[in-house]
């Protein structure tokens, strides 16, 4: 079952959800050379807190793995989602770092992403960066209550097949609200006129992750990489499903 929410629980997922889009807006400036992934967990962490919540991705478990170790995922270049913040890895002019955040308040949940760039880098990534967050946009305005999740899918990945990427395998975006992950899944691919029909209360994470050279991907621990060694890009909103145009819950501003 999709859990539709009600006004007073759509206002705690809008609350933890501000909180995201506060640190995905105050990384924008912190994100430069010399600056390490560790450091930009700590910020984020100490805005979370600052804001009454707690980081929902520290401490994290999934089968098989140590629990998530930090605040927020920081996947650098080559890696695609779930990059682990270290000391060691610090920002290079050229790079591109995607930073996933997630937040929980209230017994509500709130998750978002986006990617940086670090100083100067090629045109083409900044295309692979424009078309990822235009597939979001694509994906965003087929979230509306009478659609199905497969419109969303469908349009998501038509805008990256149409540019000449590749949606990353196996990684989806998700229903979000009471948990940090819920019903229904959203993938990155698929066919309109299929899957779950959407209702207005349904709070999802629509997040496409776009691949420069293929589709596959390399578990490494916790994180995904591109099996060629390509760039790899990623955008999330968490959105609630109305009668006509989504609610984006995790505006930058
Ligand atoms: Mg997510």
């Amino acid at each position: 079952m999709i859990p539709i929410k009600n006004d007073e629980e759509v206002g705690r997922i809008r609350e933890a959800n501000r909180i995201v889009a506060m640190v995905l807006h105050t990384l924008k400036d912190e994100v430069k050379a010399g600056v390490s992934t560790w450091e930009l967990d700590r910020i984020a962490a100490e805005i979370i807190r600052g804001e009454g919540a707690k980081p929902a991705f520290l401490g994290y478990q999934i089968p098989g793995l140590p629990p998530f170790p930090a605040a927020i995922c920081a996947s650098m270049n080559d890696t695609i989602v779930h990059g682990i913040p270290r000391k060691g890895d610090v920002l290079r002019d050229g790079d591109i770092i995607g930073v996933d955040v997630g937040t929980v308040k209230n017994g509500c949940y709130g998750d978002g992403a986006w990617t940086y760039v670090v100083g100067g880098v090629p045109d083409e990534t900044i295309r692979l960066l424009e078309v990822t967050l235009a597939s979001l946009l694509c994906g965003i305005a087929q979230a509306v209550a009478g659609n199905r999740v497969g419109d969303i899918s469908a349009a998501i990945g038509a805008h990256i097949r149409k540019n000449g990427y590749h949606a990353a395998d196996s990684l989806t975006g998700h229903g979000v609200g009471f948990a940090l992950h819920e019903e229904p899944m959203v993938p990155n691919v698929g066919r309109k006129g299929l899957g779950a029909r959407l209702r207005a209360g349904m709070t999802l994470a629509i997040e496409p992750m776009v691949n420069v050279g293929t589709s596959r991907v390399k578990e490494v621990g916790w994180e995904f990489k591109t099996a060629d060694g390509s760039l790899s890009a990623h955008f999330e909103h968490s959105i609630l499903i109305r009668d006509g145009e989504p609610e984006i819950l995790t505006k930058t501003g």
